[in-house]
């Protein structure tokens, strides 16, 4: 049986008034008791969600390096320290505004599980890349290379999305049946490359403009564990809508 997951992304968005009403909200509401909720708010506001009955917290970012001299950085082990449980590699705005790699992509994968840490691997095609057709190739190489430090054993620690650049904070999702191929198809993946063990219990969530509408239908899908929620993920009601709907 693989995990249901709603997760909200933040992004560099909310305030500490925002942070509290999440927290009353998720604390205050029955949702199914199979969903877990995680909040991946900005990392100053960590601190609101840490003590959360309702949700798990996560971070949006961190350094693969340990420790040392990266102004500004934070690593994965002072990030388990601060109290999260879950952090997001491979963002598509990681990978286009801050020029990140697989390399490096992998590197913070390896650091998050070394250090306790469930990393969400996000993967996901341009709209060029849909559109020229290879756009499973892509996700593939995204995949693999993502996953490429870890044993075996540490793939029970992960979380893939599935994120098509083109659907990210546009209004665009992809229909329940595109999202349904790309996460049939990363599932063989993970059936070449590891097990059918490792397919069938890695949690692949989808994230792209999901919505209290569109939520229902892309998470009734065999193979779709759950969302990565951005936008939506700022409004109290929608999100605990969205995270309802996983179940
Ligand atoms: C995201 O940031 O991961 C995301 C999916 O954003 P949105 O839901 O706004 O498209």
């Amino acid at each position: 049986m693989r995990k249901l997951i709603v997760a909200g992304n933040w992004k560099m968005n909310g305030t500490r008034q925002l942070a509290a009403d999440m927290v009353h909200a998720l604390k205050e509401t029955s949702l199914p008791t199979d969903v877990s909720v995680v909040v991946f708010p900005p990392s100053i506001l960590v601190g609101s969600f840490v003590d959360c009955s309702g949700c798990k917290t996560g971070i949006q970012n961190i350094n693969s390096e340990p420790s040392g001299a990266y102004t500004g950085e934070l690593s994965a082990s002072m990030v388990k320290e601060a109290g999260c449980s879950y952090v997001l590699v491979g963002h598509s705005e990681r990978r286009s505004l801050f020029g990140e790699q697989d390399d490096l992509v992998a590197a913070k994968v390896k650091a998050a599980v070394g250090n306790g840490l469930m990393p969400v691997l996000c993967v996901g095609e341009t709209l060029e890349q849909r559109e020229a057709g290879d756009y499973l190739a892509v996700i593939k190489s995204q995949v693999v290379l993502g996953l490429s430090r870890l044993s075996i054993a540490e793939l029970e620690k992960v979380t893939l999305a599935y994120e098509p650049v083109w659907a990210i904070g546009t209004g665009r999702t992809a229909t329940p049946e595109q999202a349904q191929n790309v996460h049939a198809s990363v599932r063989e993946v993970l059936a070449e490359e590891y097990s059918r063990k490792v397919a069938d219990e890695m949690s692949i969530l989808y994230g792209g403009s999901v919505n209290a509408k569109s939520a229902g239908a892309l998470f009734a899908q065999p193979d779709i564990d759950g969302g990565l929620v951005g936008g939506a993920s700022l409004k109290v009601n929608e999100f605990l809508t969205i995270c309802s709907a996983a179940a």
